[in-house]
């Protein structure tokens, strides 16, 4: 399990020059939350008390956003599926629900935070995940619907309307944990920091020298380290969602983290990738889950459809699509020789 979220920290990395002089020197922090290795390195006064401030914040986050410990807010929402009683939740809460809810109605369902029972059948994380019965795959489908996920607003309250539903926020809580992490940065007068949790990139402003953060993006099927190109990128964030995260094998069937709610089934929709790039991390996240889901075609319009959204598809073809605000910032670099960039369609 810990050396899975190992892994993790490397699927994205910084290519750092070595010409960066004493004065500007970062402050670099690495911990453990959200399941994963969290990286910052902040440049500027204090750089450490607001690494700390960040560590705590996203402790706090986990704790109240994660079904896997008893007490938290979304403990609470689950516990009291179907009885018909309001959870009072706090405003980030409501807040990442609401977002939630918004992605899954603009990709029709495939970005859906109530799979929360089928990830517990699947159960990815464990020492020897299983394939579940069909029959129980089929019969939970059933308790997969955002549109059960009852907000109060204004009395920041929500509830679930069926009992045995579950919500999981595995699919966009680290999204909003970044961003809180570049508001503290921000409120802290910083103006060059970067942070890595897990896959989720979020970059304040461009190094100091003025340069812009240039970001690896993982090649899919090689080693970790590996990259198939690199982006260009200030004040931006990169969520990358890939079949090569958390999967196990079986009967030369690759078994993944991420589920298609339609099907109860991992999404098999074509792509072993895909790559958000957007202004807001919670975005990116839910929207680097539903594009996978939702294939190549049908996430690249959900993608060109939302203002200032860019995405990054690499295909179980081996190719790599990028959309077109991506093209002078994104270079192809695959040393594997293993995929194609396809410029046009
Ligand atoms: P990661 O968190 O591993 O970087 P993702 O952001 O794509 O990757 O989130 C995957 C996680 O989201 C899964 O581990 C699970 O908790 C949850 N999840 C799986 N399928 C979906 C889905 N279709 N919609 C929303 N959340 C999902
Ligand atoms: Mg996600």
């Amino acid at each position: 399990m810990i050396k899975c979220k190992i892994l993790f920290i490397l699927l994205f990395f910084i290519i750092t020059t070595s010409c960066s002089n004493s004065s500007n020197n970062a402050f670099e922090d690495q911990s453990f939350a959200m399941g994963t290795i969290i990286t910052q390195q902040i440049y500027g006064n204090d750089s450490k008390k607001v690494s700390d401030e960040v560590n705590t914040k996203i402790h706090e986050l986990e704790s109240i956003m994660t079904i896997n410990a008893p007490g938290g807010e979304i403990d609470k929402l689950n516990n009291s599926a179907g009885d018909g009683s309001w959870n009072t939740l706090n405003k980030e809460t409501i807040y990442v629900l609401k977002k939630a809810i918004k992605f899954s109605d603009l990709s029709e369902g495939a970005f859906d935070i109530t799979i929360g029972p089928l990830v517990k059948k699947w159960n990815i994380s464990a020492e020897n995940p299983q394939v579940p019965n069909d029959s129980e795959v089929k019969s939970l489908i059933n308790l997969t619907n955002y549109k059960d996920i009852l907000i109060d607003e204004q009395n920041l309250q929500a509830r679930l309307a069926r009992k045995g539903q579950i919500v999981d926020l595995g699919g966009i809580a680290k999204g909003y944990a970044a961003d809180q992490a570049i508001s503290i940065y921000k409120k802290h007068g910083i103006t060059s920091a970067y942070i890595n949790l897990g896959g989720n990139v979020s970059v304040l402003g461009g190094k100091p020298d003025g340069s812009p953060w240039i970001v690896g993006i993982q090649n899919p099927r090689q080693p970790i380290g590996r990259y198939i190109g690199t982006l260009k990128i200030r004040d931006k964030t990169i969520v990358t969602s890939g079949d090569y995260e958390r999967y196990f094998i079986k009967d030369n069937i690759r078994y993944h983290h991420i589920l298609n709610p339609k099907t109860g089934y991992p999404a098999d929709s074509g792509l072993i990738s895909t790559t958000i790039i957007t202004g807001l991390s919670v975005d990116a996240d839910a929207l680097s889950t539903a594009t996978f889901v939702l294939g190549l075609d049908k996430g690249r319009k959900l993608v060109e459809g939302i203002e200032g959204v860019e995405a990054i598809f690499v295909t179980t073809n081996k190719e790599i699509f990028i959309t077109s605000g991506l093209k002078n910032i994104f270079t192809f670099d695959d040393e594997s020789k293993e995929f194609k960039y396809v410029k046009e369609r």
